[in-house]
């Protein structure tokens, strides 16, 4: 049977196991499509079920969460941890809390996980978890009771050399202090490296904050620079406000671009002379208040239930959720002149959306690539915390910016290797599944 047969075969057979979860099929399909150039190449990648086996979680965990509103009344949640694939090294991937959670989600992200991880080039093996808890108009309060029922549970699947876990959407600093806390409780010692994101007086590193969205801009610098370009005097559009947009925003800035519109579910804000980042940070990480609160106090136009990808620019970063950019409002940003995109979500671009960007020509790094700052700034956290070391912001930002530029060089000369030049989605998979495929194959069937 001929490698396409194959993998069709595989995929149909994946469907069928894996029903009702669309985000999942969505992320399997785009990295099998990649590993056909792969396989045509290098056969013995199909040796031993290594495929069947890298698309099937090493373990899923599921657990009921109850916790106690501030009326008295008991709420039922469900958490997830996915345990992905551990060759490279401990499961490592963030938590999710949203009410879209379920376990189809959770296993999108803990597949795109693995890949990315390799990428970072660092020892750490793919996982992802979370819950449907809904963040969303919560107080404190019942957040750390949640939290503390959620470890309650999680604790006796994490550690330091198992499993570690970080923050995604709806998890923050707060969240993982909380976290951090009932672990610290349960386990009875001080484990630093069981959790990363952790604040800067017990183990957190410096960075890790601002990983995501640095790094997104880095690998964008990059990417625009080997097409002869530069941020500079460039028009971008960020969408989102949350940590990993704050965070491009700013350093997007810091390279002398404009940012020119960013969002929130609600709808989005034209910001035509560049966004005020210490502004948009007190609003939405002091205050937690909506980013219409920031055009009536900046005093810019906020479009409610807009699209954010039909405003102008040189470059898009889509920083909020997946599957956030359609095929539609690729077009859009096609006809308006956007040359270069990046994803710092994860998936946030639909395969219609990429299909656009390949047929016009425009750059495109995909999140596995793009948004692995973050992940890969956890790791410096892990390396800190198992030498009992904090490094300086200036070292960690350094350590960060080489690792993303060498993601990108990694991706650019993969996709080259196999005839896809400039074809990043495709570099970052094979780059991302050799490194993984080659130690489990090393390690025999397991
Ligand atoms: N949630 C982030 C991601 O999607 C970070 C994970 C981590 O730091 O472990 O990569």
């Amino acid at each position: 049977m001929n490698v396409d047969n194959k993998i069709s075969e595989y995929y149909d057979k994946l469907l069928k196991r894996n029903a009702g979860e669309p985000e999942f099929h969505q992320a399997v399909s785009e990295v099998l499509d990649s590993l056909k150039i792969v396989l045509g190449k290098d056969p013995h990648y199909a040796d031993y079920g290594l495929v069947e086996r890298l698309c099937e979680p090493e373990r899923q965990l599921i657990f009921r969460v109850p916790w106690i509103d501030d009326n008295g009344q008991v709420q039922v949640n469900r958490g997830f941890r996915v345990q992905f694939n551990s060759a490279l090294g401990p499961y490592k991937g963030g938590l999710r809390f949203h009410p879209s959670v379920n376990l189809g989600i959770i296993k999108f992200l803990g597949f795109e996980q693995i890949f990315k991880n390799s990428l970072t080039g660092l020892p750490i093996g793919g996982g992802k978890g979370g819950s449907d808890f809904d963040p969303k108009g919560k107080s404190e309060l019942e957040i750390m009771r949640f939290c503390q029922s959620f470890m309650t549970e999680l604790h006796r699947h994490i550690g330091e050399y198992r499993d570690v876990p970080a923050g995604d959407i709806g998890v923050g600093g707060r969240e993982i202090g909380f976290l951090f806390g009932q672990y610290r409780r349960l386990a009875n010692q001080h484990e630093s490296g069981v959790l990363t994101g952790k604040g800067l007086t017990w183990g957190g590193s410096l960075v890790r904050t601002e990983a995501t969205g640095y790094g997104t801009v880095y690998l964008t610098a990059e990417m625009m620079r080997t097409h002869g370009e530069a941020l500079s005097g460039a028009k971008v559009i960020v969408s989102g406000s949350g940590n990993v947009a704050i965070y491009a925003a700013a350093k997007a800035q810091e390279h002398g671009a404009t940012v020119v519109a960013m969002s929130d579910s609600s709808g989005y804000i034209l910001t035509p002379e560049g966004v005020d980042v210490d502004l948009l940070k007190d609003i939405k990480e002091n205050r937690r208040e909506r980013i219409n609160s920031y055009a009536q106090e900046a005093g810019v136009k906020f479009v409610e239930g807009g699209n954010i990808w039909e405003v102008e620019a040189d470059v898009a970063l889509p920083c909020a959720t997946q599957n956030e950019l359609d095929g539609e409002s690729a077009q859009l940003l096609k006809n308006n002149g956007v040359r270069y995109v990046a994803e710092g979500a994860n998936m946030p671009c639909t395969p219609d959306a990429v299909h656009v960007f390949r047929e016009a020509g425009i750059a495109f790094a995909p999140g596995k690539a793009a948004n692995a700052g973050g992940v890969a700034t956890s790791a410096l956290e892990m390396q800190q915390n198992a030498s009992r070391d904090s490094w300086s912001f200036a070292y960690t930002d350094e350590r960060l910016k080489q690792i993303m530029t060498r993601i990108f060089v990694n991706v650019s000369t993969t996709a080259a290797e196999y005839d896809r030049e400039g074809d990043y989605v495709a570099g970052a998979n094979i780059a991302g599944f050799k490194k993984v495929a080659d130690a489990m194959l090393a390690q025999g069937v397991i």
